[in-house]
């Protein structure tokens, strides 16, 4: 599928700009592909076999064109929603042609599809030719290879229709399906860490797990498609509207990662961060360690937006978020709970007076990060940096804090109040923090 290359793709790569060594890897990908396309189709013998594969290829090619302008629909709301470039799901064609026809004819289904997408909507958005050529090119290379290794006999045997074990044709397909998709993943990471001199990682090929769900969805309706295709190619319509309803599943998705994201900070709303911090509780609660909530307001906040305005306060939340974000791993959700209030949830930490400590360590880590954070501003009357930031924490950890999320956040908001009455830009812990006396501030 080319879901991941058309989201994740450099979105403007100068031509002359290029790092040498990607024009390389340009050039040999175009050319290979070109080079296997056009010796194979010569190779082709001139008989009936490849003038009914060629009609099939035909066929493809038109109803991925079909396909395309139906989905021009979905992807005109999916825009409006989203800044996102297309999202496109032709590999239930061009894996279908790699099923179905010879090596040679599927990378011409490949580049008859690819040249539609390029005129219909690539063209029109002002993406870069050479760059959809490249794109181009790895599906072709792509297509290739899982032609090579699934040839229709296979597909047949696969159906429990051929000679041969049912077993042995099923992993003919798995394993070009396989191939299709890491030739595709391999060299679109490839390009993108030429592009952009980040390290190759074969993180970057596996992708996330949502990528590799809706890719699963397109390869199966490939196969169903190509079955279909078989028996009778009038059949193959009926994948267009399931096609179509996975193309509504990216919109949902897309609007689901919205929902969950506070636009003003990046971090997760309130109701998310709920979500992913009951998860994260259960798990490692599974695991016997611990948990620690902390809950952070921002000291005198309003003072900053009565100084520099509501524009510069916005821009000191965004950038207190980010200093959060970069303290906390990955495992440790973190929120805007309202305000300029947060709230973290550390996850995965020993139980006992070592997990307790760490909190505390973290706590004290954000603390004073906020504490020099310097958050420079273009403000009309010219530039300008804000210092001086505080925030006050206050924590709770599951064990001698609570067991429930709302026990924890209830303790942890007490030890915030705590902080607070204490003077301000530090941090609390705990139930004790609660009783402590301290200056009313
Ligand atoms: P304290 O140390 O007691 O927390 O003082 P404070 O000024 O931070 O607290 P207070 O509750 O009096 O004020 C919070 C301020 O946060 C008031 C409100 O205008 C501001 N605020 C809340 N949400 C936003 C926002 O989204 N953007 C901006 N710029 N300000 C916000
Ligand atoms: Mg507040
Ligand atoms: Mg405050």
């Amino acid at each position: 599928m080319t879901a991941s290359r058309s989201r994740g793709g450099p979105a403007s790569w100068p031509v002359r700009q290029l790092p040498r060594p990607m024009i390389v890897v340009l050039v040999a990908v175009v050319t290979g592909a070109a080079a296997l396309v056009v010796t194979g189709a010569v190779l082709l013998p001139a008989d009936r076999s490849t003038g009914a594969a060629a009609l099939g290829a035909l066929g493809l090619v038109a109803l991925g064109v079909l396909h395309t302008e139906l989905a021009t629909g979905i992807e005109r709301v999916r825009r409006r929603v989203a800044h996102a470039s297309y999202f496109d799901l032709s590999s239930v064609w061009t894996f279908a042609g790699a099923l179905l026809l010879p090596p040679a004819l599927a990378g011409l289904v490949v580049v008859g599809i690819y040249g539609h997408l390029w005129w219909r909507v690539w063209r029109p958005a002002g993406a870069a030719l050479y760059r959809h050529v490249y794109t181009t090119g790895t599906v072709v290379l792509a297509a290739y290879a899982a032609a090579t290794l699934a040839a229709p006999e296979r597909l047949t045997v696969a159906s429990g229709a051929g000679e041969g074990s049912m077993a042995a044709g099923f992993g003919a397909l798995l394993l070009a399906m396989l191939v299709y998709v890491l030739v595709n993943q391999t060299l679109v990471a490839l390009a993108l860490s030429l592009t952009t001199g980040r390290r190759f990682a074969w993180r970057g090929v596996l992708g996330d797990w949502d990528d590799h769900v809706l890719e699963g969805a397109t390869l199966c309706l490939a196969v169903l498609a190509a079955l279909a295709a078989m028996r009778q190619p009038l059949l193959v319509l009926l994948v267009l509207p399931p096609l179509l309803v996975l193309h509504r599943a990216v919109l949902i998705r897309q609007l689901e990662e919205r929902a969950n994201t506070d636009a003003k900070t990046g971090l997760l709303t309130a109701a998310a961060w709920r979500g992913r911090a009951h998860r994260a509780l259960a798990r490692t609660r599974r695991q016997q360690g611990a948990v620690a909530v902390l809950i952070l307001d921002l000291d005198h906040f309003k003072s900053v937006n009565d100084g520099y305005g509501h524009l510069a306060g916005d821009e000191v939340l965004a950038a207190v978020a980010g200093a959060l974000s970069a303290q906390v791993r990955d495992v440790d959700p973190v929120g805007r709970f309202g305000g300029e209030e947060f709230v973290v949830l550390l996850a995965e930490l020993p139980g006992g007076p070592p997990g307790r400590e760490l909190a505390h360590a973290a706590a004290e880590r954000i603390r004073s990060t906020v504490r020099g954070l310097a958050v420079h501003i273009d403000a009309p009357g010219g530039p300008l940096t804000i210092t001086d930031l505080s925030v006050s924490v206050g924590v709770a950890v599951s064990g001698p804090d609570g067991d429930s999320l709302d026990e924890l956040m209830q303790v942890a908001d007490y030890a915030l109040y705590a902080a607070k009455r204490a003077g301000r830009n530090r941090v609390r812990l705990g139930r004790r923090a609660v009783t402590e006396p301290g200056p009313e501030a």
